[in-house]
């Protein structure tokens, strides 16, 4: 099982994780997440968790001692474990699926969420283990970034997911990207389901589906398609697809 702590000063914002898969994952008992509100690790009358920054400048810096006291009360909520300690920050490491994986191997997360300006450099220096980033955007705080890498981490838990070979077939899983998906009714305002998917033949809907993915990661990711993604049947299937075209380009 794994556990997560989240310390943030918004601690209804991560409603989120009360709904669906993750909630039925947390109600079955394979993952615990615990929410803590950063303000009631404050000392002061007024629960004050930012301060104006030294040497001046535009606004408010988030004070280290309310996070150093969150940590210490998890650790002593969870004494046997070794959390990793994720600082959510735009100038960290770029979340990817490789780096979910790695965390969901972990058995214990604590992740921090910043709000203004960020988090006293303190907090880095001396007490995260990890520094994240979601993208190469700046969001007004890290509830968003803590929801983003709970969900993407849980789907590699062992029975969060209710078909694990659906997380296996995913875009990103071995490199590419996933095939596209049909469902009821076989044809939609003139767009029809492919025959091959109504065919009932398995092995030409297997080849149909991987040489989808091996188009789709040509004509949108390239940059995915290594010499160590590609194999025999790839490179075959690879000279024979044409690049994607319809659909929506970039923005
Ligand atoms: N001054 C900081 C900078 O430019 O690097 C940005 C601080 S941001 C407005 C406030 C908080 O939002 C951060 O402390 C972090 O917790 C969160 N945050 C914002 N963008 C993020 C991102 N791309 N990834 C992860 N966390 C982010």
């Amino acid at each position: 099982m794994q556990r997560v702590d989240i310390v943030t000063i918004f601690p209804e914002a991560l409603a989120y994780l009360d709904h669906s898969i993750l909630k039925r994952a947390r109600d079955r008992g394979v993952l615990q997440v615990v929410v803590w509100d950063l303000r009631d690790f404050t000392t002061d009358r007024h629960r004050q968790v930012d301060d104006t920054p030294y040497g001046g400048g535009a606004g408010m810096v988030m004070k280290p001692e309310p996070f150093f006291a969150a940590v210490e009360a998890i650790r002593a909520a969870a004494p046997y474990t070794t959390p990793r300690i994720i600082l959510t920050s735009p100038q960290g490491e770029r979340f990817t699926h490789a780096v979910a994986q790695k965390l969901a191997a972990q058995g214990h997360l604590i992740i921090l969420c910043g709000h203004y300006e960020g988090i006293d450099e303190r907090v880095r220096r001396g007490l995260a283990t990890d520094e994240i980033s979601i993208g190469d955007y700046v969001l007004t705080g890290g509830e968003l970034p803590a929801m983003v890498i709970v969900d993407a981490v849980a789907r590699f838990i062992s029975g969060v997911v209710g078909d694990a070979t659906s997380v296996e077939a995913d875009s990103f899983a071995d490199g590419l990207l996933d095939h596209p998906h049909y469902t009821r009714p076989p044809e939609f305002r003139a767009m029809k389901v492919p025959d091959v998917l109504l065919s009932g033949n398995h092995e030409a809907v297997r080849r149909w589906r991987h040489a989808q993915r091996l188009r789709r990661t040509l004509a949108r990711r390239p940059d995915l398609l290594t010499a160590d993604t590609l194999g025999e049947e790839d490179r075959r299937v690879l000279d024979e697809v044409e690049p994607e075209r319809e659909g929506p380009g970039s923005i």
